[in-house]
């Protein structure tokens, strides 16, 4: 009887907990519920008058009231990048969220890859102030259409060449496109800081970034890399890392090649 007696209070002690654990569970269902809802307000609250600030930053550089003076222009350039970051910063949050919830939604179509990649490479080597790194790009002769989204190629190009110059102090930083077997690869390789092994496997995970003052000291939210990850996925292709630490890194992707035709923006227009 009394054994009876230990076996019911404990029984009841553990409904007791799994009750409390299950209510403590869905207090965090719902803290995350809000705390999404709150990030996607936010990044919508503060995406339209960044636009907003960007483009009366770029018209004041531009002259439209009048020519800048060297002070005046080099304060506008310090705003001009700090309202592009936290813009860039908007865009990943909003992006992670969308894929986080399967909202994120691509237009899978023919893209051209060479001006793609080629405008992708213009910017960033319009953009690198270290005058240690060279740019360079190893291009095919002949063109391949694969099959895309161009706005979210552009995304992952530019992303996996903005990281490659921030962890490379010194050296070359190589665009080379290669097709072979049906799929076009494109790989950025950088002589940087590299990655140790036992990192490679963190570095596609969102928000995590590499303990080491050079990462710190590069900001950034580590989003991007998750975000290219789930972005080539979605256009059917892989994104990998090869890295040495104190060596540099090799990040390649592929996508699929196709023999279908890039359209026209009509004809895109037309088959919507
Ligand atoms: P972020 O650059 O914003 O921190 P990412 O997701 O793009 O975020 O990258 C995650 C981490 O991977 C970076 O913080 C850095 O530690 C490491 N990393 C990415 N690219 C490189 C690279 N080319 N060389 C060395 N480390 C890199």
């Amino acid at each position: 009887r009394q054994q009876l007696q230990v076996i019911g209070d404990t029984n009841q002690q553990l409904e007791q907990q799994v009750a409390l654990i299950n209510q403590q569970n869905e207090q965090l269902v719902q803290a995350d519920k809000i705390k999404d809802e709150f990030l996607t307000n936010t990044s919508h609250e503060l995406r339209t008058p960044l636009t907003g600030v960007i483009g009366i930053t770029e018209s004041l550089l531009n002259g439209v009231a009048g020519p800048c003076n060297e002070q005046q222009s080099q304060q506008l350039h310090l705003a001009l990048s700090g309202a592009q970051r936290l813009a860039h910063l908007v865009d990943d949050l909003t992006d992670f969220h969308q894929i986080k919830d399967n909202r994120l939604r691509i237009q899978l179509q023919p893209v051209a890859v060479l001006p793609v990649v080629q405008r992708v490479f213009e910017l960033a080597k319009h953009n690198l102030s270290n005058p240690y790194v060279e740019l360079h790009a190893d291009l095919p002769k002949q063109d391949h259409v694969v099959i895309a989204d161009s706005i979210r190629l552009e995304q992952v190009l530019h992303n996996l060449l903005s990281n490659a110059m921030k962890y490379t102090r010194r050296g070359q930083i190589t665009l080379t496109v290669k097709a072979a077997r049906g799929h076009v690869s494109i790989a950025v390789t950088d002589s940087g800081i590299g990655i140790a092994e036992s990192d490679l496997a963190v570095i596609f995970e969102p928000f995590k970034q590499v303990d080491g003052s050079e990462t710190r000291t590069q900001g950034g939210s580590g989003l991007g890399l998750a975000i290219s990850q789930q972005l080539v996925q979605l256009m059917g292709g892989q994104l990998a890392c090869q890295s040495e630490l104190g060596q540099g890194s090799r990040f390649e992707f592929c996508l699929p090649m196709t023999q279908r035709p890039v359209l026209t923006s009509c004809e895109q227009a037309l088959n919507q």
